[in-house]
């Protein structure tokens, strides 16, 4: 199990990750088969350094927008003030959403990936192209 991006969409995340600081940024990975495509940034609403949630309608238009573009969410990235491990409240989180968990972390840049399928597992973050 891995997903794959290229690197210029981690530079972006990277990017994205550092402009919402102090705070944690959020972002849905849209592809096909464990690789991203597009990259859709959300807003934090918590405004938080510890925490993230989608407003509703945002969520519901990045699920409008994966299906009329017939693409997957294939993740979820955010990013931590923090080493890039699940945090307790993303782990139940990650339980609801077993998708590929994206965590990139603002102190150590550096990203990893996590899935929920049973239990809470890294997977490989593949860099292409
Ligand atoms: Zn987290």
């Amino acid at each position: 199990m891995e997903i794959s991006l290229t690197a210029g969409q981690l530079e972006r995340l990277a990017s994205i990750a550092k402009d919402a600081l102090p705070n944690e940024s959020c972002a849905f990975l849209l592809g096909e088969d464990g690789t991203v495509t597009e990259i859709l940034p959300m807003r934090n609403i918590d405004e938080s350094q510890v925490s993230f949630s989608i407003e509703p309608r945002e969520l519901l238009g990045a699920y409008d927008f994966a299906e009329s573009k017939k693409l997957q969410i294939v993740g979820i990235f955010h990013s931590h003030p923090a080493p890039p491990a699940p945090s307790g409240t993303d782990r139940k989180f990650m339980e609801i959403n077993p998708v590929v968990w994206l965590i990139y972390s603002n102190t150590e840049h550096t990203f990893k990936a996590y899935i929920n399928d049973n239990e809470v597992r890294e997977v490989a973050v593949r860099i292409t192209g």
